[in-house]
């Protein structure tokens, strides 16, 4: 009998969520999930579509909108409202199915899910941004697609914490005396039960992975790098929460932004890019361009065709394709953005020797913090409170301890090294620290101990089946 051959696929017409199955088909064999189970963990379980009437000015518009939960393994299930014309069912579907692996990857017991409403938030005055928000979580409220132990949305692109806020106002409206209310959503202001470094904590995750992933010599010598993120030449693309914050953390390392790119085009220094006045200058003058001391690129997309040794895409799905791969000359690139290398460039840069550090790892710092938010509110404490007043009097005990035996007094900058008990923001910023470290440290042992693996996406997304695979065996769901 002949084998029936599957028909070779075009890896340049895949739409963003083919993309998302093309990768998990390719890590499958190297898992240990049998293929019904495959099927299972790789399907869309759930998917809300809707459209509602929003008045603007005297018109009245259909807001289409979205909310796909893409699995049940783990619940709730997690994932980000994006705001933008771009949104449509594929693009949700998408990113819904990434954060299911992303979460398993990084250890955060939850399924994977994603809302979109497709709209401009630049263009949308806020109050009827307000409203939009307000009639989509009531919307997700009637169907069951929101609740702390049901599904729990959270910022993406063209969102922050106020929108997260208004979802929070209007869930506890629709659900009063609900203790637990609060953990409907993440990535709420500080002061609406959010919590400390969550704004920051994607930017944050993808520098602490960034310097796990520079710390391997042996690594670092193939790509012709020294290791540490010290003098790295970074590129980012895409200057919002993401972009921002990586790039604002990074040269806390000493790293060097050379280029940024946004949507109205690019600029470059080789002395280095001060993010924060760059945001200042586009905040003063409605665009990065003409930045004092910097040079404007005839094309934003130029930027990130220079040379390089990190290129940090941290704005949209699609960014570098099959047309600007080949012309890539970054070492490394860090997929701050879901999605923006496609299958096709892939291939050819996996060719050339550049090192993709996956989306599914490196943007997981969001959602991990977002983690730490929920359990903050189902506890209904601030981290560090119980403990940081005890711990800092035992640290002195210890200091005065010392002083009697070796008759010495410590210097007062030296007790303060020594006694400062950890606030909410050092706990959570050392939990995440230890997530992309212990992350990173997993999916590499999977790459380097399999001979058949060619790239680290492949090893995330085989672990990440792995895991899942765990959660339905725990749930007597057996082969
Ligand atoms: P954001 O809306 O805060 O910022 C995106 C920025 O990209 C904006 O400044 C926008 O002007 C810019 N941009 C748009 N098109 C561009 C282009 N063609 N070239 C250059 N810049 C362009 O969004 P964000 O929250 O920073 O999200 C960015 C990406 O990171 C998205 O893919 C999102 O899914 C992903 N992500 C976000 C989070 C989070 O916590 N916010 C977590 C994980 C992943």
């Amino acid at each position: 009998m002949s084998e029936k051959k599957s028909p070779k696929i075009d890896l340049k017409d895949l739409s963003f969520s083919q993309s998302v199955s093309y990768y998990f088909d390719k890590a499958s064999p190297h898992t240990k999930a049998p293929s019904g189970l495959l099927e299972q963990i790789k399907a869309c379980n759930s998917i809300y579509k809707m459209n509602f009437p929003v008045k603007f000015g005297n018109e009245i518009k259909v807001i289409e909108a979205y909310r796909v939960q893409h699995s049940h393994h783990r619940m709730p299930t997690k994932g980000g409202i994006r705001y933008s014309l771009q949104v449509d069912q594929d693009e949700v579907m998408a990113l819904a199915a990434l954060m299911t692996y992303k979460c398993a990857i990084v250890d955060v017991p939850f399924g994977g899910a994603k809302g979109g409403i497709k709209i401009s938030p630049r263009n949308t005055p806020p109050d009827v941004i307000e409203a939009i928000t307000r009639r989509y979580t009531t919307e997700l409220i009637k169907k069951n697609f929101i609740g702390p132990g049901l599904d729990v949305p959270a910022p993406d692109y063209g969102t922050g914490e106020k929108e997260m806020a208004i979802i929070m106002d209007t869930y506890m409206t629709m659900k009063p005396g609900d203790v637990d209310g609060y953990a409907c959503v993440t990535g709420k202001p500080v002061s609406q039960n959010g919590i400390h470094g969550r704004t920051e904590a994607t930017g944050r995750g993808v520098v602490y992975a960034l310097n796990q992933v520079c710390s391997y010599a042996d690594d670092m010598k193939k790509l012709g790098l020294t290791t540490g993120l010290a003098g790295k030449r970074v590129v980012v693309q895409g200057l919002g929460n993401v972009g921002y914050h990586t790039a604002n953390i990074i040269i806390q390392y000493g790293a060097k932004i050379i280029a940024i790119a946004e949507s109205d085009g690019a600029i470059y220094s080789e002395k280095g890019l001060d993010p924060a006045a760059v945001l200042k200058h586009r905040q003063e003058t409605k665009s990065i361009l003409n930045f004092p001391g910097a040079k404007n690129f005839k094309k934003n997309m130029d930027a990130l065709e220079i040379e390089c040794d990190i290129l940090i895409p941290a704005a949209l799905e699609k960014q570098i394709t099959e047309v600007n791969a080949p012309k890539i000359k970054a070492k490394i690139i860090a997929e701050a953005a879901n999605g923006p290398v496609t299958p096709a460039a892939a291939e050819i840069l996996n060719k050339k020797g550049v090192m993709i550090i996956p989306d599914i790892y490196i943007n997981a710092g969001g959602v991990t913090v977002s983690y730490f938010e929920w359990l903050k509110n189902l506890s209904h404490v601030r981290f560090g409170r119980m403990q940081k007043r005890f711990e800092e009097k035992s640290q002195r005990n210890m200091i005065d301890i010392v002083e009697e035996l070796t008759g010495q007094k410590a210097s007062r900058s030296q007790i303060e090294r020594v006694i400062h008990g950890a606030d909410e923001i050092d706990l959570v910023n050392s939990g995440l620290e230890d997530t992309m470290i212990k992350a990173y440290h997993d999916i590499r042992e999977f790459y380097k101990s399999s001979r058949s693996i060619q790239d680290l996406r492949t090893a995330a997304f085989a672990l990440s089946i792995n895991k899942i695979k765990e959660s339905y065996y725990a749930m007597g769901i057996f082969p």
